[in-house]
């Protein structure tokens, strides 16, 4: 059961690949730059190129146009309805504005998680992996992004 989930989520990997890296492309070409202050948020939680970091904010985050993979993503509790925030590479899609600290740092750390793992490619490996052996919730960088959430600066 958990290993042929594996495998299935390891064979939609270069599809997920393709899709976060478009969607990079498209909110690096049409977000928002951070504030001073937002800059700071991201900093904070160990950003290195907070001014590359772009937000779009978009009414729902988009969801993959593939069947399988947009599949995945919704059994496995990476996207739906509640999704409020979606981080790809140096893009982050939120939900609506203002965008809480809380919210901001979250996504933020995992800017900082793509930038330390040097690819879109690279962090899916490891993000995907994680999340078809212990669960999105457990996953250990969903855990580490958690624990960088800030309220306030
Ligand atoms: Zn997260």
């Amino acid at each position: 059961m958990r290993s042929a989930r594996l495998s299935r989520l390891v064979s939609l990997g270069p599809a997920a690949v393709r899709w976060a890296e478009a969607h990079e492309a498209e909110i690096l070409r049409t977000g928002l730059p951070l504030d001073a202050k937002m800059q700071a948020v991201a900093r904070a939680v160990g950003v290195r190129q907070p001014e590359r970091v772009r937000l779009a904010v978009v009414a729902r985050i988009p969801l993959p146009e593939d069947p399988d993979l947009r599949q995945a993503a919704l059994s496995l509790g990476m996207l739906g309805p509640e999704t409020i925030g979606l981080t790809l590479g140096h893009g982050i899609y939120v939900r609506k504005r203002p965008v809480s600290t809380r919210l901001l740092s979250h996504e933020c750390r995992h800017v900082y998680q793509y930038e330390q793992a040097g690819s879109i490619a690279a962090f899916l490996a490891d993000y995907l992996q994680q999340i078809a052996t212990v669960g999105y919730l457990h996953a250990p960088l969903e855990v580490d992004a958690r624990a960088h959430e800030i309220e306030r600066l």
